[in-house]
């Protein structure tokens, strides 16, 4: 096992320069940022495959998607198949004034890395390759390697896996597109939310009127709309529509109210809504949010009844409730509750479903120890409210694949926010942790 730890760590060195070497390449697939970036980082990783020994490898092409590296590590005959799974795209820097250093321009102090990706999900790509580069091309299972190019900005990959079983077909996957709670603390993520949203419009009169000369009998459309969605929630702020599953949260409990009320920067006073532990209501209970609403603005508004306003709502849902089926029961309530008996439109916009690991398969028993193994000390699981769509698309294609999420990152380096980091640290034993469990779950008796 020291074994293990020292050839990693001889091999970091070199993993750490080639991760800040992507980093420094703006693979930003959202419209508006020039695409040979995107292409640039592609041929980077293609070149890392092709260094340590990989011939398989060919792309998943998809319409207006940046390629899919879709690459195959052959192990010994009868070993099993794990799927190894990142993204090479990254989020926009967003204001660069807010960044301590130029995003595109990583820096390492004192062990840590800063740049946009390079915790996601640069720092968990180049961790497969440290695999790879450990086993010098030679792993003791088959690999299926999927690098993704537009994870940030709606791939249509996410569907996709469906439609092409065979092309995923493995034992396991290890999704590494999340990290651990905080550095030091091996974590897998067994549970994401799903999502969905809808859209509420009311329409109570063909134009605007006076509130002078009409106000008092004249329909209100943005009252209407107001009271409708105050009905959402009880008096607690628990969500109070009827057949939205919640529960009690079985992982670890890393966040307690305090905690929670510094993360979002909720002065004491605030009130938090709902019930139960964080945990419960972040990660195995509903919530439902108006995320905008059309109205008149308040500089320049005419004193008059609005006769149309809308909402989009966004519910987010019980790992495993069917979104399709929580945003119908939420559709239905607006439907139902007709404020002063106006009748509210509700349109059903997109839904997906969250996803709940199975941990009591050969899988997560051997990558369970080889986290223990890698971080010294026995992992958490910890749920995500946000949602990584691949994931239920996978889960579709191959029903019976275990599904690992682990990973460098953490839940403090500041993805999708200025001054990303990533602790080299977690790297290291992030490579550390994938060699454990190939060399685990590739004996015979493991799987
Ligand atoms: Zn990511």
């Amino acid at each position: 096992m020291g074994g293990v730890a020292e050839r990693v760590g001889a091999l970091v060195p070199q993993l750490v320069d080639d991760l800040k070497a992507l980093t420094a390449i703006p693979s930003i697939a959202f419209p508006g940022f020039p695409q040979e970036e995107v292409v640039r980082a592609h041929d980077t990783v293609v070149g890392h495959l092709r260094d340590v020994g990989v011939t398989d490898i060919s792309s998943i092409d998809l319409p207006d998607t940046s390629p899919v590296i879709l690459a195959r590590v052959p192990g010994p005959p009868g070993a099993p198949t794990v799927l190894l799974y990142a993204h090479y795209d990254v989020q926009p820097a967003g204001d660069e004034s807010q960044w301590t250093h130029p995003p595109f321009e990583p820096v390492e102090i004192d062990g840590v890395v800063y740049g946009r990706g390079v915790a996601d999900d640069k720092s968990n790509l180049m961790a497969h390759i440290g695999a790879l580069r450990y086993y010098e091309g030679r792993p003791p299972v088959n690999l299926t390697i999927v690098f993704e190019g537009q994870e940030e900005w709606g791939s249509p990959l996410d569907t996709y896996p469906p439609q092409a079983p065979e092309l995923f077909a493995c034992d396991a996957m290890v999704i590494a597109d999340t990290g651990n709670i905080r550095p030091g603390v091996p974590t897998f993520t067994t549970a994401l939310r799903g999502d969905a949203e809808l859209t509420v419009e009311v329409r109570t009169l063909p134009e605007p009127k006076h509130s002078g000369l009409y106000g008092g009998p004249a329909p209100d459309a943005l009252l209407a709309l107001l009271a409708a969605l105050a009905t959402l929630h009880d008096d607690a702020g628990r969500p109070a529509v009827d057949g939205l599953r919640a529960d009690e949260w079985t992982g670890a409990q890393p966040m307690d109210e305090a905690a929670y009320r510094e993360a979002v920067g909720a002065a004491d006073g605030v009130p938090l809504l709902g019930s139960g532990t964080i945990a419960d209501r972040l990660w195995a209970g509903p919530a439902i949010t108006v995320v905008g609403i059309d109205a008149p603005q308040v500089d320049g508004a005419v004193l008059a009844v609005v006769p149309y306003a809308r909402a989009l709502v966004n519910i987010r849902v019980h790992p495993q409730q069917s979104a399709a089926e929580a945003q119908e029961a939420v559709a239905r309530h607006l439907e139902a509750v007709r404020p002063f008996g106006i009748e509210l439109t509700v349109a059903r916009n997109d839904a997906g479903d969250g996803f709940s690991a199975a941990t009591d398969g050969p899988a997560y028993a051997a990558a369970s120890a080889a986290m223990a193994t890698a971080w010294g000390a026995e992992p958490i699981r910890i749920g995500s409210g946000g949602a990584i769509p691949l994931v239920s698309g996978l889960h579709a294609a191959v029903p019976q694949a275990e599904i690992l999420m682990f990973g460098a990152e953490d839940s403090l380096c500041n993805l999708h926010a200025p001054n990303e980091r990533l602790v080299v640290d977690e790297l290291r034993r992030t490579v550390i942790a994938m060699v454990e469990f190939f060399d685990a779950f590739g004996r015979p008796d493991a799987h």
